[in-house]
């Protein structure tokens, strides 16, 4: 993929808002701290189009981004960071299951998993919304750095456990040595049939 030019477009909370345009889009999903805005940065070549999510008791909002002017990125708000108010964690749910029903040009979504962590309610709750929705799911393990290549295999086994997955539906991903940004790129591109 070569990157001629990003652009935030909006943020918007519910289909009211959402953008108009018709652009296909592909959307990324995970837990808070997974490595979600570093990985759609290092995607996209960078380093500052998205924001962390891990912070606090900020809002929740779906943030569209226009790329090319071919296709749209969409960061949708991190889940389960334990100090976010309640009242904001309730609103996750309705917020994406609305989105993944609702989002007619949408083409795929990438959920991310840290090769650390074993998969929690909500992490399960979107990949069943995703099915429910019948929108392809592309998963990712991030921070692959994190262990080494011969412990992969043992250290991953939750994660499949967890989701039903088998190992060869994931893509690995490292920000530190770019491991797997290419074969995320022809995932997405495949999904937006570009
Ligand atoms: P988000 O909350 O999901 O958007 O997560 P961030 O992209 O902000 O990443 C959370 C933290 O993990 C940051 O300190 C990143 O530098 C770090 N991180 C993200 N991806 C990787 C990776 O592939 N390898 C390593 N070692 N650290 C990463």
């Amino acid at each position: 993929m070569i990157i001629r030019s990003t652009a935030f477009i909006k943020s918007a909370t519910h289909p009211g808002n959402y953008p108009e345009a018709s652009l296909p889009e592909v959307a990324f999903a995970g837990r808070s701290n997974v490595g979600k805005s570093t990985l759609i940065n290092t995607l996209v070549n960078r380093r500052g189009l998205v924001r962390t999510s891990s912070t606090p008791g900020r809002t929740q909002l779906l943030n569209f981004f226009d790329i090319n002017g071919e296709f749209s990125l969409v960061d949708l708000p991190g889940y389960g960071f334990a100090k976010v108010p309640l009242a904001v964690k309730k609103d996750w749910g309705p917020m994406v299951r609305t989105y993944l029903e609702r989002r007619e040009q949408l083409k795929g979504v990438v959920v991310l998993f840290d090769i650390r962590r074993v998969p929690r309610e909500e992490d399960l709750d979107l990949l069943d919304w995703l099915e429910e929705f019948e929108v392809p799911t592309i998963p990712v393990i991030t921070k692959v750095d994190k262990i080494s290549r011969n412990r992969r295999a043992a250290q991953v086994k939750p994660i499949l456990e967890a989701t039903g997955l088998p190992l060869e539906a994931f893509s690995f991903f490292s920000a530190l040595s770019k491991e797997g940004r290419e074969d995320i790129w022809e995932r997405i591109e495949d999904a937006l049939e570009l």
